[in-house]
């Protein structure tokens, strides 16, 4: 036994796994530290040449800042370039194969002798370290095969894992504290295709869950989907978001990647842009202003002034209230490193930055149609996160006492010069709301 540090880099399917292996590690004697730990677990990242070469270059930095330390890489960069990391000074495991997933297996790999009740030990988690709000892994992998996308070929097909395992560790992570729980994997709109079910099915399971604290009191909490391709936001899941909207929040984050067709094409999307479209203007007509967020990639080789066009084309028409750009990045060993019609980089930046202010006029729009709403936010300190996944500040005049995790606001603009911002009201007759007699007597505002 040691001290040990971990270091994630991506996505939230690997922060989730992270953490797997963190309480792998802490069950088994290890002391976590921050810094000068015996082990440093790297968790690795591919999507893009930048994420490989921040992994090495933090490795390099790590040998030579206290070279007795011993890193293991795990993680996609791991799964894709062993060789590469095996090479790295300091280096001392590179765990493939999926081994590392299993934490049975990652201890094994270091050399930890294992009793019989470790090999009882259930996958998942029973803690989100460090957060208020808890991800949650449903399936790895992708059975699609988008041409600049690497991830199917190191993290394989999709694999779901099952609703009972699901419903027992949602309770675990609300148990806990976690009131809003992420339910993340690699592509999610396919959780259940290898059970014979559908990913609707899985979320209504887990929004039916009811969790309740050790003296029985029913405990409050909330489920929010993280990216799903908009082909698969079913009229079942999307019924279900209508009928249960405390408990799924009102968020949907659907990439897009291009408007254009034939850009579409290129890429290995399965759907037209306005076959999109079509998909958020039903949303829109079916939830309450629901938040749409999407991802869009500039310069994918061929990609010209009209089909970039399309794109904003559709963004305008769909209500996002957030637009993630990013501009094409050829990853070795997919089919669009190979393509011709490389964009030029003034092209891409220029292009970068026009999208850029789109979402910013998108996103103030979508904040102003929210004057007056209600909604239910996590706070954390002076600020909350609210079920559209908009910063929620919450003015210390108006609050008394010791707010819930998860608690109801009435939203007002706040005007300033930067850009307007969302505040958070306590609703009326509310016994969290100050008055003057009340404000006097308690004017912290925390939360339990
Ligand atoms: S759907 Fe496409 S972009 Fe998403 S993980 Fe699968 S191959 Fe990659």
């Amino acid at each position: 036994m040691g001290s040990v540090r971990f270091v994630t880099f991506g996505c939230k399917a690997n922060q989730y796994d992270t953490q797997v292996l963190r309480e792998a590690l802490v069950r088994r004697g290890w002391s976590e530290e921050s810094k000068d730990a015996d082990l440093v677990v790297m968790n690795t990242c591919t999507v893009t040449a930048e994420a490989g070469r921040k992994a090495r270059q933090l490795a390099r930095r790590i040998h030579r800042d206290t070279p007795e330390t011993k890193i293991c890489m795990v993680g996609c960069l791991a799964e894709s370039e062993p060789e590469v990391l095996r090479e790295l000074p300091g280096v001392e495991w590179v765990l493939t194969g999926g081994e590392a997933k299993r934490p049975i297996n990652f201890l094994r790999e270091l050399g930890e002798e294992l009793s019989p009740e470790e090999l009882g030990i259930p996958y998942g988690i029973t803690e989100f370290h460090g957060h208020t709000r808890a991800f949650l892994k449903i399936q790895d992998g992708c059975d699609m095969a988008c041409s600049y996308c690497i991830i199917p070929k190191v993290r394989g097909k999709s694999r779901s894992r099952s609703i009972e395992e699901l419903r027992n560790e949602v309770t675990r992570l609300v148990q806990v504290g976690h009131v809003e729980i992420v339910l993340c994997g690699i592509h999610i709109g396919h959780w259940g295709r290898d059970l014979g079910m559908e990913f609707a099915q899985l979320v209504r399971a887990l929004a039916e869950t009811q969790v309740h604290d050790d003296q029985g009191r029913a405990l409050e909490f909330r489920l929010r989907l993280s990216s799903i391709e908009a082909t698969e936001v079913t009229r079942d899941l999307s019924t279900l978001m209508n009928d249960l909207p405390h408990r799924i929040a009102p968020h949907l984050h659907m990439p897009l990647q291009s408007g254009a067709d034939e850009v579409l094409v290129g890429m290995n999307r399965w759907y037209t842009g306005n076959e999109y479209l079509e998909r958020c203007l039903a949303l829109r007509e079916l939830l309450e202003e629901p938040a749409f967020s999407t991802d869009v990639i500039v310069g994918f080789p061929g990609e010209e002034e009209r089909h970039f066009e399309d794109s904003l084309r559709i963004l305008s028409s769909g209500g996002f209230s957030k637009v993630h750009v990013f501009p094409f990045s050829a990853r070795p060993g997919t089919a669009s490193a190979e393509a011709s019609g490389m964009v030029p980089s003034q092209v891409m930046r220029d292009r970068r930055m026009r999208l850029g202010e789109l979402s910013n006029e998108l996103g103030e729009a979508f904040l102003r149609r929210l004057e007056g709403k209600t909604e239910s936010v996590v706070p954390e300190g002076t600020a909350g996160l609210s079920g559209r996944y908009q910063r929620v500040r919450f003015d210390l005049q108006n609050w008394v006492g010791v707010l819930p995790k998860l608690v109801d606001v009435r939203l007002e603009i706040e005007e300033r010069e930067e850009g307007p911002r969302l505040v958070g009201r306590p609703l009326e007759g509310s016994p969290l709301a100050s008055t003057s007699a009340n404000s006097a007597s308690s004017p912290a505002l925390a939360t339990n």
